[in-house]
């Protein structure tokens, strides 16, 4: 691969970070406002069923179980709807939370640092064949993905023992 195409590659995939963080917040602002508008509706129809009940108790009008327990149904529907969206917003944002520390560990595992090359953002001792940057995290320029799961397993592989020969 050539110095250009390294170049494109590393590019590439700062583009594509940055695109992906985008997405994480337009998906959570987008949760908390659909959140918002059923919580909206929810009050909507506490309202409703808070004015059956008086009528029913207060104004003693003819207002039905069902039509009471319709209205109870409805309320527990957006309070379902409104946990699971907020489960989802609390997971994306976990998720954004635990991917630094994730990306060191996966950095630090079996790091070797290759002479003379470093971290460019924070300067740490960094290995070529690692994606990460083992102190901050950064993504470096190393090999991802069923290529890291090759280099790793190599050494197991390799018969190399000095005590030979
Ligand atoms: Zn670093």
């Amino acid at each position: 691969m050539s110095i250009i195409d390294d170049m494109v590659n590393g590019i590439t995939k700062e583009v594509n970070k940055v695109q992906e963080r985008g997405q994480e917040m337009f998906q959570s602002f987008n949760l908390s406002s659909q959140i918002r508008d059923l919580e909206r509706k929810r009050s909507t129809k506490l309202v409703e069923l808070g004015r059956l009940i008086v009528d029913k108790y207060h104004n003693k009008k003819e207002v039905s179980e069902e039509k009471i327990q319709e209205s109870v149904n409805e309320v527990v529907g957006y309070e379902d709807q409104i946990n699971i969206l907020k489960s989802e917003l609390d997971s994306l944002k976990t998720a954004d939370q635990a991917a630094p520390a994730s990306q060191r560990a996966e950095a630090k595992s079996g790091f070797k640092p290759t002479p003379g090359y470093d971290c460019p953002r924070c300067h740490a001792p960094a290995s070529r064949d690692k994606k990460f940057c083992p102190a901050c995290g950064e993504t470096l320029g190393g090999s991802d993905g069923p290529v890291d799961v090759e280099a790793d397993a190599e050494p197991e592989s390799r018969d190399v023992d000095p005590t030979e020969n």
